[in-house]
């Protein structure tokens, strides 16, 4: 019997599918369960402890309340912030992936690592997801950063809010200063009015690069009258990464 390549290949593949029927969100390798194989996992870097209590910045030393020297020259505007990766060359594809990829079906497994590793110590009611301008969000056909709250509240059975809208329709932040980037976003976001507005929050985004439209954000809901609020990125850049 001539068996061509083709066929074989063919036959293989849907063996390797039937047992690994699930591909790396990274290097498309099969693997068992819906995530990141192994390999791809050791090349990523997690944030950890010690950090900053309010904005999570990496510190060289361990303490209750301590801040980074940013939000020391600042005063703190979150009252806790979580990122789960570096933005690396590692997991730059993940999240461009989520942001421009067309790949939301990747954000509930994410978003469940991020619950998971958020400090049980936060006692935040609701999850507020860091909106688009609608005609950004209509041309992408979703927020990723609401896909991201939405897994969240699945996982910490906090209800997800839209408490913010995006009246303004910024230039995206890509190739703006951290001065550009912040006058960029200021004024960018209003406060929907709520029935009842919860007194602590999580503000929800897919990467923190210089801060600017999460404190944009949280200077309004602080406004509006919500006391706490922590924020949660899946990627953050850091400066030496
Ligand atoms: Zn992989
Ligand atoms: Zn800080």
């Amino acid at each position: 019997m001539h068996l061509s390549y083709e066929a074989l290949r063919r036959g293989v593949s849907s063996f390797l599918n039937e047992i690994y029927p699930y591909q790396c969100f990274l290097c498309k390798t099969p693997v068992l369960d819906e995530g990141i194989c192994g390999d791809c996992w050791a090349r990523l870097t997690l944030t950890q402890e010690p950090m900053c209590s309010a904005c999570g910045y990496p510190l060289p030393y361990q303490g209750s309340g301590i801040h980074c020297f940013q939000c020391e020259k600042e005063s703190p505007l979150f009252d806790g912030g979580y990122s789960l990766l570096h933005y690396t060359e590692a997991s730059k594809p993940l999240i461009l992936n989520l942001k421009h990829g067309d790949a939301p079906h990747i954000a509930p497994y994410l978003a469940k690592l991020m619950a998971l590793n958020l400090n049980p110590a936060w006692k935040f009611e609701a999850i507020i997801p860091v909106p688009l301008h609608w005609k950004r969000r209509f041309l992408r056909g979703y927020n990723q950063a609401g896909l991201l709250a939405k897994g969240i509240s699945v996982w910490t059975s906090r209800p997800h809010l839209s408490l913010l809208s995006r009246f303004r329709n910024t230039p995206p932040q890509g190739n703006l200063t951290p001065s550009l980037r912040k006058k960029n976003v200021d004024q960018a976001f209003e406060f929907k009015k709520v029935s009842h507005t919860p007194s602590s929050v999580l503000l929800v985004d897919d990467v923190y690069t210089t801060g600017a439209t999460l404190k944009a954000c949280a200077r309004e809901l602080k406004k509006n009258g919500i006391q706490n609020v922590y924020f949660a990125t899946l990627g953050r850049v850091f400066k030496e990464d």
